[in-house]
This record gives C-alpha cells, sequence and structure tokens, in this order.
C-alpha cells in the first residue's frame, strides 16, 4: 500500500487516481503499442484500469503496490487464489520436463480421464487452449452431426469470440425487440454477414417464450447453447425448470444441447448440469480447469465427438491447435480438483451463500436497492430494486453507482470485477470476507452520502 499522505479526494474517482499513479503512466505508454493499452477488452473501465504486477494467495498487487483483496481469481479462473504450492509444484515439475511436445503426452490422459469421471455427461472430451475454441468446435460438431446449421443462444449469454456467439450478449433497450421473441443483435462489426439471420436469440428463464421458438424452428436448429449461469450478464442462475425444459425440447427435436460451463463448472463437483441434474449432449469448459493457464475442453456424446477421430483418415471435424491440451495446462488443471473436493467446495459454497445473504443486508442497511444474484461460489450485485432471472432485467439498474462502488471498494484495498460480480476462492478466509464487509460499508457510507 503507498505509504505517504494523500491529499484529500472527493470522489472515488480522484481517490482512485491518487492511488493509481504507475498504472496510469503504464497506459500512457501502452497505448502507443496496443490499441486500448490492452489486449482485453473486458478488463477496461474508467478512467483507466489498474495494470497487476503479482498475485499472492488471496491477494494480487498492482504496479503502485497496491494490495487488493482478490474476489474475482482472474475473472473466475483461479478458483484457489495465486500460487497455490500444489498446482505450482505440479506446473515446475512439468516445466522442467518440457511445455509443449509434438505428440501426446500422460498428462492429457490422466486430465481426461479425471473430467469424464467427474463430469456424468462427458463420455469423451478434447483439450483446446481457451473457451471460446471450445465452444467453437462445440457448435461445429453439432452442425457435422445434425446436418443443420442454425443456433439457438441466449439473450445476455457469452460464449467467446466466435461470429455465431458475438449475438445479443449486451443489446440496449432500443435495440433488443420483444421480451420473449428477442431480436439477434451484432455485438461486434465485422461478423459474416448472414450470421444474424442463422443465430436464434432465446429470452433466459421464460420457459414458454423459449420453447415455442425452438420448436417452430425444429427443422433448422443444429444445438442450443446455454450457460447455467449467465456470467456476463451478471451470475443470474438457470432456473431448473427452464434447463429442464431445453433438454426435454432438445431431446425431442434432436437438438444437441450444449452447456457451457466454462464459468459455472465450479459450482459443483461436476458441474452446474450436477447441481441441475440435468445432462446435455455436450459440455464446454474453460478458465478454472487451466488453473490458472490458458485452456479450454469440450466433451460430451461419444457418438458425437467420434467426429473428431483422425484413424480412418480425414476426420469428419478436424481439430489441430498448436497448443491443445499443454502439459502445462493438463497438470496445472489436474492440482487445481484434485484440491477441489466434495467437502472442499461444499464449505466454499456455503460461505458463499452467507457472503450473498450479508451483501444484501449490508446494501438494505443504506436502504439502496440491490439484488444479489449468483451460486455456488459465483456472486453478483445489480443495483435495482427489480427481481434479476435475465439479462433484461438488468438494464435498469444504476451503472454510475455500481461504478462508483467499484472503485469504491478498490480504493479500500478490495478489488471485484468492474461489473459488480466476482466469486470467492479458497484462499480467501473468514477474516478477509469480513473485510470485504467493512469496505462495502466504508464505501457506501461515502458514496450514499449523509441521508
Ligand atoms: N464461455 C463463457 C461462459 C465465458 O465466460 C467465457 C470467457 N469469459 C468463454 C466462454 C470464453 O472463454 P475464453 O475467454 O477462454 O476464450
Amino acid at each position: 500500500m503507498t505509504t505517504q499522505a494523500l491529499p484529500v479526494a472527493a470522489t472515488e474517482e480522484e481517490r482512485y487516481r491518487l492511488k493509481t499513479a504507475a498504472s496510469r503512466d503504464f497506459f500512457d505508454r501502452a497505448r502507443e503499442y496496443l490499441p486500448g493499452g490492452d489486449s482485453r477488452s473486458t478488463l477496461f473501465y474508467r478512467p483507466y484500469p489498474a495494470v497487476m504486477d503479482r498475485g499472492e494467495g488471496c491477494w494480487v498487487v498492482d504496479l503502485d503496490g497496491n494490495r487488493l483483496l482478490d474476489f474475482t481469481g482472474n475473472h473466475s479462473s483461479l478458483i484457489h487464489g495465486y500460487g497455490h504450492p500444489h498446482v505450482l509444484s505440479a506446473v515446475e515439475r512439468q516445466l522442467r520436463k518440457g511445455s509443449c511436445f509434438p505428440g501426446s503426452s500422460e498428462p492429457q490422459l490422466g486430465f481426461a480421464r479425471l473430467l469424464c469421471e467427474r463430469v456424468a455427461s462427458i463420455e469423451k472430451i478434447r483439450f483446446t487452449s481457451s473457451g471460446t475454441e471450445a465452444t467453437l468446435n462445440a457448435i461445429r460438431a453439432a452442425r457435422a452431426f445434425t446436418g443443420r446449421h442454425r443456433i439457438a443462444k441466449v439473450e445476455g449469454g457469452y460464449h467467446g469470440t466466435v461470429d455465431d456467439v458475438m449475438v445479443s450478449i449486451h443489446p440496449s433497450t432500443q435495440e433488443a425487440g420483444g421480451r420473449s421473441r428477442p431480436r439477434a443483435t451484432p455485438h461486434s462489426r465485422g461478423l459474416t454477414p448472414d450470421t444474424m439471420e442463422n443465430v436464434t436469440v432465446l429470452p433466459f428463464n421464460d420457459v414458454e417464450g423459449a420453447r415455442e421458438l425452438i420448436a417452430s424452428q425444429a427443422t433448422e436448429l443444429a444445438a442450443v447453447l446455454v450457460e447455467p449461469v449467465l456470467g456476463s450478464a451478471g451470475m443470474i442462475p438457470a432456473e431448473r425448470s427452464y434447463l429442464e425444459m431445453l433438454r426435454e425440447v432438445t431431446r425431442e427435436l434432436d437438438i444437441i444441447l450444449i452447456l457451457d460451463e466454462v464459468v459455472s463448472f465450479r459450482v459443483a463437483y461436476g458441474g452446474a448440469q450436477a447441481f441441475f441434474d440435468v445432462l446435455p449432449d455436450l459440455t464446454c469448459l474453460g478458465k478454472m480447469i487451466g488453473g490458472g493457464f490458458p485452456l479450454g475442453a469440450f466433451g460430451g456424446r461419444s457418438d458425437i465427438m467420434a467426429m473428431f477421430d483422425p484413424s480412418d483418415g480425414r476426420p469428419a471435424v478436424p481439430h489441430p491447435g498448436s497448443h491443445n491440451a499443454n502439459p502445462i495446462g493438463m497438470v496445472a488443471g489436474i492440482a487445481t480438483l484434485e484440491l477441489l473436493t466434495p467437502d472442499t467446495l461444499a464449505r466454499l459454497n456455503v460461505r458463499a451463500t452467507t457472503f450473498r445473504e450479508n451483501l444484501a443486508q449490508l446494501f438494505d442497511e443504506f436502504s439502496i436497492p440491490v439484488q444479489v444474484t449468483g451460486l455456488g461460489s459465483l456472486f453478483a450485485m445489480h443495483l435495482t430494486g427489480h427481481p434479476v432471472r435475465s439479462y433484461r432485467d438488468t438494464l435498469n439498474a444504476d451503472a454510475n453507482l455500481r461504478h462508483q462502488i467499484f472503485l469504491g471498494l478498490f480504493n479500500e484495498g478490495v478489488l471485484i470485477d468492474p461489473r459488480g460480480v466476482g466469486n470467492l476462492s479458497t484462499a480467501l478466509g473468514e477474516a478477509e470476507i469480513a473485510r470485504f464487509g467493512d469496505a462495502l460499508r466504508t464505501v457506501l457510507r461515502r458514496v450514499r452520502g449523509p441521508y
């Protein structure tokens, strides 16, 4: 933490600027070579993001030496915090043997076995370098298997940067169309021209609306793709009846159900699919399973996954990739999941449930309307008085207050995702979690002012 006395600052942004001079200087230099000064658009926030130097357990330290309690875990990648000794020693051992090879290796087989045994719906699996590649290959597999082209995704759902899923991620109220018949809206310029015509956007947690849409396009749809907990929209869990309906209707109509568990896998030992007891045809994994290294995976039914088998000549769906199943990611992932026993996971989830309850209570003390959403160790704060069951419900939340709270927490030594989202890691103890509450109380007192 910076030790010299700071001038008095009136706003959270002024306080933030006073604490982050080195980050500002970094961005001044970095903008010369990198558009926006970085390579990851979701990390940007105003006035400029903090630049990280190192992580230690549940702490992350920025360039100015600010020590921040990390409630992000690199946006849910690090469930055991930074540098857990079990993960570190597995990685160090593997680094000495080799960081990549022109051939498969034992760690890949070990990790494949572990995941197939842990996730009920995964009979066969393949590894990629990112979650984006996992969803790309799952979608392609669904198209190849069914011979159909159209895919359905949920409004507010995020699945990486492939054209087909860069649709209706954060549409504005004006763009979004009817609530139960959302309009497909491009999330980026430069998408393939017919992308919008080939994607159906489903309303989330609307059983009848989504069922009708799927049924009306039954013969065209290759896949329905859904996150069991909408991450980017603010940790909004699916309702069990919604996922059950998706399973039922896709089974009836021979449509491939893909669950994107890149974020939600941490919800239960066998993923959110085990929690909801809804088994998809294909599952996408990423983030946490890499133990802090770039990794993704997709897997599921043997008959679909067989299309990737090259044993008899060119496979139906080729899947090359220089760093697929990279052994560093494999051993880091194995070590991470070894630590995540059913008991450890249950303790983490109980702690997070209390944490979410306390959060809601704290806002209540200040009479600030909030909806705290989440599942397992995931949480989000939506600053609205209305229940949040879908992306649509977040559109009227107070984005300005959310930003003040985000900067305020940073100023008090606590890091969450700028979208008001976060998660608990096993590295955070009761004392650190209590500090979050103290920091939030201080911030709410400041941003709320005398009342
Ligand atoms: N699916 C979900 C649900 C995600 O949250 C993300 C990343 N935020 C992805 C896919 C894409 O993963 P990656 O960033 O590793 O490409």
